[in-house]
This record gives structure tokens, C-alpha cells and sequence, in this order.
């Protein structure tokens, strides 16, 4: 069998970690077994609607470099591929089950609905939802109704006996009493409109799919959808229904936990390979052991029996250190071009840049690519070489276990011993040595030495390497801001 599956988002929303997750087992998974991956648009919800959210679904995946074999934009032989262009489609199916008695039109109005659901909850009648009120109406009553100028939905006849089950690769056989399944759901609304449990079981089947992968929260549809396939005479696909993505206190991740959408994480910085990686991981695995994986180990290793059961944690820690790592291991200049654009938004460099900022540039990514967890990271790593904010607070020079006389003391030796090496061309390691033995001297722990001086030169607490710090800034400079740090301390 050829393996074709499909992600099927719809557009109301930005994509988010959990949607991510579906599209890439799905797209690991045909690749894997050489199948087709198949993108389609499920929008009909025209309300929640946005075409925000289907420029962000294309984006999102041309980011990770996700390519749909068949979907919007390339085409394929079973398209269209976005939904609320296949409106005839789902039309011409209602009906078939209409005329077969397998669904029926129903004219009731929204009032009418309404009181119905009222009396229901006020005599706490066991039987919840539509009442069936237009299932078996005559010829007669609907010519009267149609004569009204009403226009009827089309709806479902759930059968009130017997058991449906669907079998989940993952959860195994899942059965539900037809009677507990809300009953006769709409088909088609009164506006020609598809309801999603029609136009997904339509679609699937129209376009092949062997494999319906998503998420757990689809399982109760599962048994209608089965209902579905069997009213039509279709074989049911394979279902795996995908574990819940939690946050680390286990409950469903949401904004609470931090950002959920793609684009948030993008435009922080992660690399795609990262968020690739990482979310292929949240759920999945392979041995058990292997954490790192490009897009094409996945593209021919992953494997459906590597899904877990149990619901997967989000941590976020763990991406911060995937992405940590694909930092390190980015190529120089392609760090290059990811970081200018974090350093053009913070106004430090032009756009585009000039030859000499080009060049800066350049000798910035090798010592932030060890410091960076993220690529805009890179912006206050930097900030000392293109604005010059000098810190006033004395308490921010003095570290841990120092007080102010010592922290005086090792800026103005430390000063004297780092520019006479730096200007008589000492060894870096032999000047770090003296610094060392200053503070030996002094009494105090080595960063009580190098602490003052890294916050005179760089104007912060975290930043890059001493050196390469002085080595980007120049040594005038550095010897400038060095006393003027010592100086904030020889006041009075
Ligand atoms: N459009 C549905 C969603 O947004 C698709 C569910 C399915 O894959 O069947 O999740
Ligand atoms: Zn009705």
C-alpha cells in the first residue's frame, strides 16, 4: 500500500508547537515509507477564518522546509486542495446520503433549536442534543416548509442502536454505544456549507489518504467519522490518534507556559533545524537514546512504532539547548546573515550593511556563536560595541564575596597590568595569570578582579569574552571606559 497521509490545519490561528508536531510525523512519516505528504486547508469556518493564519501555516513550514507533495500552490491530481473551494463536492455527497435515507433535511429554525435545548436541560432529560424532529417528515410536510422560503441543513441519521468502533494504531480498538454519539449532526448548513465531520471524511477519502495522524482531541469524532465512511461505502483509513502536548506541569501547553506559536519562536531566534529536532522528539523516539537528527535522518528513520502513548512534555530548557547546540554547530557565515537582521532591528547596523559592518560582523560570530542561545542573543552580547551606557550603579562592578576598596583596588591594578600587556603585546594567558594573581593578592576571588573590569569595558555583567571584547571595541576605547570606571570609584 502506498502510504498518503495528510496534515489538514485550519486556518485560525497561528501554528503552534502542537500542530507543528502533527505536520512533521506526518510529513516523516511518508517520506520514511515513501509516501505522499499532502497539505489541505480546512477552511471552513470562514468566521475564525484569518488569512494571517494561512500566510503563517505556508511560512511556517517553507521555515522548516516542510514540502507538500500534493496541496494549495503545487496542485496534484485529487485537488482543490483548500476546502472552501469544494463546496459542490460536499454538496453532492450530502445529498447521495439524503436520497439513500441515510441523511435527511431539517427545517428547524435556530428558535426552535433553542427551546429544545432549554426544556432539555430544565427537565434534565437524559436525552441531550437536536430531538430528531424532521427525521422522518412526509413529502407533504416538506414541500410545506420549502414553500415557507426555508432553507433546510442536512443532518445525519446516527443509528440509535448497535456500537461503533474504530481501531487506533496507537490506542487500540476504541468503541462507542451509537446512541451515546451526539445525535444526527450536521452535514451541510443551510448556506451550502460543509461542517468539518463532512468535509474531512470526504476529503480523506477523495484524496486516498491511508493514515489519518492527529490529535488525540479528534477522538471522539473518530466513531461518527466511521458512521460516515461506512453510510458512503468507503473503506475507513488507519487512525493514529497523536498524544497530548503538555507543559511540564502537565496540563495541555498554552500561552501560559510561554510561547506556543511558531513565529514567536522564530523571531526570538531558534534555528529551524532546532525546532525540528526537538519537536519530532516531543512524543517520538527512536532508540530510546539518539537526540540529534537532521531533517533527512528523520526523513528516513521515523517510524510510527517510535510514537509514544503517554502524553509528551514541552520542556523548554531542552529547546534552548538544542538550539545552543545547532548555534555551535552553524557554519560562520550563514551565522552571519541569521544575526544581522537581530542587530538591523536593534538599530546597531544599517540595512544594508556598509563594508565595514560587514567586516564587524564577521569577527563578532565566532566569540557569540559559543555565548548564544537564541540568535537575538546576539543583540545584548553586543550592545557595548554600539551604544555606550555606561554603568553608574558601583554595586554592579563589585562581585560576589568584593566590596568596594577591593573593587577599586583590582580595577586600577587590573587596569594597569591588562593595557601594559595588551600594549606590549603580552600572551593573553600570561596576562590572565597576573589578573589571577591580583586578586590572590587582594585576597578576593579571581572575578573580583575581572568582574570591574568586564563592566567598564562592556557596560554589563554578561557579555563576551574579555579579550575578544577589547579586541572588537579597540584598545582605546577599552582604555577609555577603563577609567572612567575607575574614576566612578576615585570620586571623593
Ligand atoms: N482541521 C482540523 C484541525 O484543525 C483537522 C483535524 C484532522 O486532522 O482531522 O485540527
Ligand atoms: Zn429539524
Amino acid at each position: 500500500m502506498d502510504v498518503r497521509v495528510r496534515y489538514a490545519p485550519s486556518p485560525t490561528g497561528l501554528q503552534h508547537i502542537g500542530g507543528v508536531r502533527t505536520a512533521l510525523f506526518n510529513y516523516f512519516f511518508a517520506k520514511a515509507s515513501g509516501g505522499k505528504f499532502i497539505l489541505r486547508v480546512e477552511d471552513t469556518d470562514r468566521e475564525r477564518y484569518s488569512d494571517e493564519s494561512l500566510e503563517d501555516l505556508y511560512s511556517t513550514l517553507e521555515w522548516l522546509g516542510i514540502k507538500w507533495d500534493e496541496g494549495p500552490v503545487v496542485g496534484g491530481p485529487y485537488g482543490p486542495y483548500i476546502q472552501s473551494e469544494r463546496f459542490d463536492i460536499y454538496k453532492k455527497y450530502a445529498e447521495q446520503l439524503v436520497a439513500e435515507g441515510k441523511a435527511y433535511y431539517c427545517y428547524c429554525s435556530p428558535e426552535r433549536l433553542e427551546r429544545v435545548r432549554k426544556e432539555q436541560a430544565e427537565s434534565k432529560s437524559e436525552y441531550q442534543g437536536y430531538d430528531r424532529h424532521c427525521a422522518n417528515l412526509t413529502e407533504a410536510e416538506r414541500a410545506e416548509y420549502e414553500a415557507q422560503g426555508i432553507k433546510p441543513v442536512i443532518r445525519f441519521r446516527v443509528p440509535t442502536e448497535g456500537k461503533t468502533t474504530f481501531h487506533d494504531i496507537l490506542m487500540g480498538d476504541i468503541t462507542r454505544r451509537n446512541r451515546d454519539i451526539s445525535p444526527d449532526p450536521i452535514l451541510l448548513k443551510s448556506d451550502g456549507f460543509p461542517t468539518y465531520h463532512l468535509a474531512n471524511v470526504v476529503d480523506d477519502h477523495l484524496m486516498h489518504i491511508t493514515h489519518i495522524m492527529r490529535a488525540q482531541e479528534w477522538i471522539p469524532s473518530g466513531p461518527l467519522h466511521v458512521l460516515l465512511y461506512q453510510a458512503f461505502g468507503w473503506d475507513v483509513p488507519q487512525y493514529c490518534h497523536l498524544p497530548m502536548v503538555m507543559g511540564k506541569d502537565g496540563q495541555k501547553l498554552s500561552k501560559r507556559h510561554g510561547s506556543t506559536a511558531v513565529r514567536d519562536f522564530r523571531e526570538k531566534g531558534y534555528l529551524p533545524e532546532a525546532i525540528m529536532n526537538y519537536v519530532t522528539l516531543v512524543g517520538w523516539s527512536l532508540d530510546g537514546s539518539t537526540e540529534f537528527f537532521s531533517k533527512e535522518d528523520l526523513e528516513k528513520c521515523f517510524t510510527l512504532q517510535g510514537i509514544h502513548k503517554a502524553p509528551a512534555v514541552f520542556d523548554y530548557k531542552k529547546l534552548d539547548w538544542f538550539n545552543g547546540q545547532y548555534i555551535r554547530a552553524c557554519d560562520n557565515d550563514r551565522l552571519s546573515s541569521l544575526i544581522t537582521p537581530y542587530l538591523q532591528k536593534a538599530g546597531y547596523v544599517h540595512d544594508p550593511l556598509t563594508e565595514d559592518e560587514k567586516k564587524l560582523v564577521s569577527l563578532i560570530v565566532p566569540p557569540v556563536k559559543e555565548r548564544m542561545k537564541v540568535l537575538s542573543d546576539v543583540v545584548p552580547l553586543t550592545a557595548f560595541l554600539f551604544e555606550d551606557k555606561p554603568v553608574e550603579d558601583k554595586s554592579v562592578y563589585i562581585a560576589k564575596g568584593s566590596d568596594e576598596e577591593s573593587t577599586h583596588k583590582a580595577l586600577k591594578a587590573g587596569s594597569e597590568i591588562l593595557l601594559s600587556g595588551l600594549k606590549g603585546g603580552e600572551e593573553e594567558a600570561s596576562i590572565e595569570e597576573k589578573l589571577s594573581a591580583l586578586a590572590g593578592e587582594l585576597g578576593i576571588k579571581v572575578n573580583g578582579v575581572f568582574q570591574p573590569i568586564r563592566v567598564a569595558i562592556t557596560n554589563s555583567t554578561v557579555s563576551l569574552p574579555l579579550f575578544d571584547s577589547i579586541r572588537l571595541l579597540g584598545l582605546d576605547e577599552a582604555e577609555k571606559r577603563l577609567m572612567r570606571g575607575l574614576s566612578l570609584f576615585e570620586e571623593n
